[in-house]
Formats: structure tokens, sequence, C-alpha cells
């Protein structure tokens, strides 16, 4: 769990990196690329409103030249109603009080770092990278510091393993998150390429649900702050 080149052995290995094709998890693609001498990407398909997500993540791995792999995790939308995978749910625009937001889906990162753990197992592969962030975390309990470090311990366990998650976004804001794709060398292909929006629309996307509403403040802020 680190997120500086420094704090990694000199031999820095493979990583598998889960790209959904959105701001984060492509910003991290760019940069396990920086970090690790072989990266590998997956997109877990959960049924979301929006199976062009598999195809962005495609895509952007295709431009990363990595290897993509894309999971059938649609499980996941079956055991639980949400409003990422059900149309008929209006989604909520904040956290309501004393509970998750009904975009929240329970469990799901759990799941991706189990199939990633045990695909990257099969790969040789010990890093795992992910882009959850408990700065901007939309108030869901598996983006937290404590969760990873919790489900690292869990995963080794389970197999046996040295497993490493990586979340170099952790404790970085929207606006951080722009900061580090341009240091990256990525703002562009990030901001014209990825797909963040709960309505299905790249780039700037819808411009009112709550993923665009987090993305398009934190690249104001960005802008703002780089002038
Ligand atoms: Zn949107």
């Amino acid at each position: 769990m680190t997120d500086t080149k420094q704090q990694l052995s000199p031999s820095n290995g493979a990583a598998l990196v889960l790209l959904s094709g959105g701001q984060d998890s492509t910003t991290c693609l760019f940069w396990a690329l920086k970090q690790f001498d072989s990266v590998r990407a997956l997109c877990c398909a959960y049924g979301q409103r929006h199976a062009q997500e598999v195809e962005i993540a495609r895509s952007i791995a295709a431009k990363a030249d990595v290897p993509f792999q894309a999971l059938d995790a649609s499980v996941i939308s079956r055991l639980a109603d949400n409003a990422l995978t059900n149309h008929d749910l209006e989604m909520d625009q904040q956290q309501p009080a004393g509970s998750y937001p009904n975009t929240f889906v329970p469990g799901r990162n759990l799941f991706f770092l189990t199939f990633a753990a045990v695909i990257a197992r099969s790969h040789g592969i010990s890093n795992l990278v992910t882009g959850v962030s408990q700065a901007d975390f939309s108030g869901y309990p598996d983006c937290r510091d404590t969760f990873i470090r919790a489900a690292n311990v869990t995963l080794n366990l389970a197999m046996d393993e040295h497993f490493q998650i990586h979340t170099p976004l952790m404790w970085r804001n929207k606006a951080e998150v722009w900061a580090l794709a341009d240091e990256l060398g990525v703002f562009d292909l990030v901001r014209n390429e990825t797909l963040t929006c709960y309505n299905g629309i790249k780039a700037e996307g819808c411009g009112h649900c709550p993923a665009c509403k987090l993305r398009n403040e934190g690249l104001l802020t960005y802008l703002k702050q780089k002038k």
C-alpha cells in the first residue's frame, strides 16, 4: 500500500490493475506503468448500466499497450438491488442520513479484489492496483483504507501469498487525481477517453449525476489551481 516508487523494491515486478475505464482507474493504470516492469488490466463487468464501460476500458488498455481481460462479474448485480444496475431506481444524489446512497454496490470491491488476486496469482503477479479513494469516496465503506488493509491480509491468508494492494489515489481528492494524470502525461487522455458518468456519457459526462459532479468539480478546481 505504497504510492511512491522509492518505497517499492528495486525489482518492481508485475502488477494487475483493476480498470473500469473511469478517471480513477485509468490514472492508476498509467501510474502502474511507471512503477512496475509489466502491467496487465482487468475489467470486472458486473452488469452496470453501461456495457460500453468494458469497451472503453479495453480501448484504454490498448492505448497503454497492456494485456486486457474482461471478467463477467454480473453475479454481483444479481445479489441485491442498486441504482447502478437497476434502471428503475432513481440515483441518490447524496448520502441519505444514516445509510448509504443507492449507488452503493455491497461487496463490490471485495469481490473485485478477490477476482483480481486469483487472476494475478495465475499469472505470478503479486501487486494489485485499485483506484479507490478515501478522500473522495462517495460514502462507500469499501473505498476506505482500513478495508483495503484488511482485504490485503485476508487475500494473503486465503491463498498463502504475499499480495500487495496499491492504492495510489487513497488520499488524493479529485483535483489531486487530475494533477496526477497531468504529471503522468495523460491528462488529455483521461479527460477525453474515460467514462465516469453513471449515465454512460464519456468524457465530461451528463454533468448532473453524482459521479459527474465529483469529477467535474475536481477538474475545475485543478484547472483553477494550475493557472
Ligand atoms: Zn453523469
